[in-house]
């Protein structure tokens, strides 16, 4: 490590996608519960503090073009806040706000290496400097970059966070908002729960807990559930949530992620015994993701049929 550009780098793999990004699915994909330990962990560790670089080691990771990164020099930050699963700094009125994707992480240091990052080669997508030296970097791994930056005077002119639905962890969200907005829709509960116009913040895996909490079959239709399974899917949403916040909370690195990990029920556990009832945990695989439900928990015992599977069968 002598001579090496980040020296005192501590890294707080807060995020850490590792591998994941390949993984995508079992890996380790930040989903509301994991964004709000950081915005915790990003809250305490700036308070008082100023930001004083914005360096990009990527061009193409900031979205917007005005104002410049070196608007927010010199700007104290007022607070750090979540919208989904996009972070925002706000410093004066200015937001720097990113969301980590699929592969993408936050790496806290207590002393940022002295040297500027430019635009090229560098695995650093963002760097974040602070007052007292210390920041954060951006990073992401694998080749399908999709981490994104943004500076802005309102974070409603980030389209994700514009296109945002509720949070389902927002004090006010009743269960008879969840129910009114179930209505409408015509859709299978697992991709529903993903969308994030319908809610901020939850993705694959917290959508497989989910349902797995709540017994419910990922491709039944969201009209069609009657009014305790409507009932059900509330409170499965809102305890798995709060206990998985509950459980990233404090937590540095690499134990967020293997709690994350030791959380999950059946997301990832393909081939496992069911904690509830101990059948085997199934899985059903698209071209860019998969799901995993327990037949007796979630579908009356009948597996969902899997393309992929069928094809192996044959
Ligand atoms: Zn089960």
């Amino acid at each position: 490590m002598h001579g090496s550009e980040e020296p005192a780098t501590l890294a707080l793999d807060v995020l850490s996608g590792d591998v994941a990004g390949a993984l995508g699915e079992n890996g380790w994909v930040p989903e509301l519960p994991e964004v709000q330990a950081l915005v915790d962990f990003l809250r305490e560790r700036t308070d008082g503090l100023a930001i004083v670089g914005v360096e990009l080691g990527s061009v193409s990771v900031l979205k917007t073009f005005n104002p410049p990164p070196t608007s927010l020099h010199g700007l104290p930050i007022s607070t750090v806040s979540r919208h989904g699963k996009f972070l925002d700094i706000e410093a004066q009125g200015l937001h720097l706000v990113f969301h980590l994707a699929r592969a993408g992480w936050l790496r806290w240091s207590d002393a940022l290496a002295a040297t500027t990052i430019r635009p090229g080669k560098s695995p650093i997508a963002l760097r974040c400097r602070l007052s007292d030296g210390s920041g954060f970097d951006l990073t992401e791994a694998g080749t399908r970059k999709s981490l994104a930056a943004y500076i802005v005077s309102d974070p409603a002119l980030v389209p994700g966070i514009a296109r945002l639905g509720p949070d389902p962890m927002a004090a006010d969200f009743t269960a008879a908002d969840f129910a009114a907005l179930l209505k409408g829709h015509r859709t299978q509960l697992k991709g529903l729960l993903k969308d994030q116009s319908f809610l901020a913040g939850v993705g694959n895996a917290y959508s497989d807990e989910v349902l797995h909490v709540a017994r419910l079959s990922p491709f039944a239709l969201a009209s069609s559930l009657d009014e305790e399974q409507t009932k059900r899917l509330y409170a499965a949403l809102r305890d798995t949530l709060a206990g998985a916040v509950r459980a990233a909370s404090g937590k540095p690195a690499q134990d967020l992620k293997d709690a994350k990990r030791a959380g999950m029920r059946v997301h990832g556990r393909t081939g496992q015994a069911c904690p509830v009832c101990g059948d085997v945990v199934r899985e059903v695989s698209f071209a860019d993701s998969s799901l995993q439900y327990c037949a007796t928990c979630q579908t009356g015992g009948k597996p969902l049929a899997d393309r992929r599977m069928s094809r192996l069968l044959k």
